[in-house]
């Protein structure tokens, strides 16, 4: 576990296994023991993360242990592939299994012995209805479900369930069925599938099986296995929990019974959070893959600039729960501007140059400041820019006929601050034979060496940030903005794919960034002065063609209390 990882503070899940503990019983001298179990079936995404922290989070603050296990029963979508990002992505975030990583695959045969033990006891059946045939007969509240198989003779069960796995039936042809309560109100209950046939190759088994557990058989069955004390799932589950305890009392684990808890999915405002969604964004180019900056994934987060700090203080800070919340998309920039507000670096940029002439600065001459990497963490040391008579500028902080209370750089008189350098005053424009600004004029104050308010000058104009023309690096700098336009692209009666937002990506080439940038590597994040938080892309960027992405913009607009 990362010695940075945030102290979980107490909440309901907390209070149940307090209780447990206390009660004693089943639960004497066993440590906490959790477990996260994705389906390899795709990439992490920030809801994961939030599972992710709660199932270690909550066994490290009870000293206890969490196992990574892939929930690989249906073959369907499964790969390889994603089993490694998988284990990457939670390294990334600062939490380790150790030696407890697990295939629920690896229990097939276990698994199978636990159904045949059921059918023995006459607690499952075989039973031949079609899924068209299942669903006609389910019945409803006041019916109960109908199936003119769950009588047939165990032996004949027995046999039947021997030759599904043998491949004599084809798909659909049966399945295996608990035999619970036809009549329950709980229709998870209602004899229940616990194995479907299905001639599919499985990633790792490969053709060893054409019949699958189905998850609310395998999943507790897996829990148990591996003596975990409380399975941490999400609410969609809470109606299934009568069949996990049935499932654990009805088989011969020697094993007290771990004990379920849902909380609350984590929803965010103006992006989607489900796998299937993600995918199909991948794979119909709406992004560049799974890692485009823009998805929710954890690859993504992390190739834009996010660190795990900033996942686990949002993950902490969102709080568990029961009820389902969605929290804004600004809340979680805010988490990762306040990371990096401390950590990042500060260096000069120029997204969008013009060049700026120091017109009374000699010809030929130059000189370097020294700039402190951070105003509020001196040892984090300082970097050197030079300074000489051709400068580039933003482009929008020159206007010839400034709008009211412009502030910045104008022929009209007013002082501003080169940031870290001189104070300068601008005197005029050079312009194409389109109108267009090619050159900004401008005439510094020798006296005004020293930077910000070293020369104890106070100024009206703006302080704003330059690149020297001779020393600086030409980089592409990549603007991102939400994937969605929608604030709620999954709500019901819409179709998430066309609720895109055309201009979440923005490309400026030629961007002008300080001579020190030269070197930037990912995954360290600078902060380019008035722009934002910005990252060395990591699979675009070359030494000698810089590709940066914006993580954050400076600008903070998530209002606490909202
Ligand atoms: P998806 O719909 O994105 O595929 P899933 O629940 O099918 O999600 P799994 O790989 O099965 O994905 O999930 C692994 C664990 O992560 C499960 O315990 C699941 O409950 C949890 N999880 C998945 N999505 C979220 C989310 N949005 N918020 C909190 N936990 C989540
Ligand atoms: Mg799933």
């Amino acid at each position: 576990m990362a010695e940075n990882t945030t102290a979980m503070a107490q909440n309901f899940i907390h209070d149940f296994i307090d209780e447990d503990l206390a009660a004693g019983g089943a639960y004497e001298g066993k440590r906490v023991h959790t477990r996260f179990p994705p389906e390899p079936n795709g990439y992490l995404h920030i809801g994961h993360a939030k599972a992710i922290y709660v199932d270690f989070g909550t066994a490290a603050k009870y000293g206890g242990i969490c196992n990574l296990r892939m929930d690989d029963t249906n073959p369907t979508k499964e790969d390889e592939e994603y089993v490694d990002a998988i284990k990457e992505d939670i390294h990334w975030l600062g939490y380790d299994w150790e030696d407890r990583f697990y295939f629920a695959s690896d229990y097939f045969e276990e698994m199978y012995r636990f159904a045949v033990e059921l059918i023995r006891a006459g607690k499952a059946y075989v039973c031949q209805l079609t899924p068209e045939e299942l669903s006609a007969n389910r019945g409803d509240i006041n019916t109960p479900a109908v199936s003119p198989y769950r009588d047939r003779p165990i032996e004949e069960s027995l046999d039947l369930f021997q030759r599904m796995r043998a491949g004599e039936f084809p798909d659909g042809a049966m399945t295996l069925r608990a035999k619970i309560d036809l009549a329950s109100g709980n229709f998870n209950l209602r004899d229940p599938a616990l194995y479907r046939i299905k001639h599919m190759a499985h990633h790792r088994t490969g053709n060893d099986w054409c019949i699958y557990p189905m998850y609310d058989f395998a999943h507790p069955l897996e829990d148990a296995l591996e003596g975990i004390t409380h399975s941490l799932c999400t609410m969609e589950f809470e109606a299934h929990r009568p069949l996990y305890d049935w499932v654990v009392e009805n088989v011969s684990i020697p094993y007290h019974k771990p004990r379920q808890i849902e909380f609350a999915r984590l929803g965010i405002n103006y992006t989607v959070m489900s796998k299937r969604k993600l995918r199909q964004l991948v794979e119909e180019g709406k992004v560049s893959g799974w890692d485009d900056p823009r998805m929710p994934t954890l690859c993504g987060m992390r190739r834009r600039g996010y660190t795990p700090a900033s996942i686990r203080a949002f993950s902490e800070q969102i709080g568990v729960a029961k009820a389902d919340s969605t929290v804004e998309y600004s809340f979680l920039e805010h988490c990762l501007r306040a990371d990096l507000d401390d950590t990042a670096r500060r260096v000069m940029a120029v997204l969008r140059p013009v060049k700026c002439t120091i017109t009374n600065y000699p010809e030929g001459q130059s000189e370097t400041f020294v700039l402190d990497d951070h105003p509020k963490h001196p040892e984090m040391g300082t970097h050197t820019v030079t300074f000489s008579r051709n400068l580039y500028i933003e482009a929008e902080d020159f206007m010839e006929e400034p709008v009211k209370k412009y502030k910045r750089l104008s022929p009209n008189g007013l002082e501003c601050r080169l940031r870290g350098a001189y104070i300068i005053r601008c005197t005029g424009c050079v312009r194409d034979e389109n109108g267009n600004v090619t050159e900004v004029l401008c005439e510094y104050d020798p006296n005004s060496r020293g930077g910000d308010p070293a020369d104890g000058r106070k100024i009206r104009g703006a302080a704003i940030h330059w690149v020297d023309a001779a020393t600086a690096v030409d980089a592409e700098v990549r603007l991102y903005d939400n994937l969605f336009s929608d604030p709620e692209p999954d709500a019901a009666g819409k179709n998430f794919m066309d609720c895109l937002n055309p201009d979440s990506l923005e490309v400026l080439t030629g961007c002008k960034v300080e001579a020190a940038l030269a070197d930037a590597q990912f995954p360290e994040s600078y902060q380019f002065m008035r722009q934002g938080y910005f990252c060395v892309d990591n699979r675009d960027s070359r030494p000698d063609a810089l590709v940066f992405n914006r993580a954050v913009s400076l600008k903070d607009s998530f209002k606490a209390g909202k």
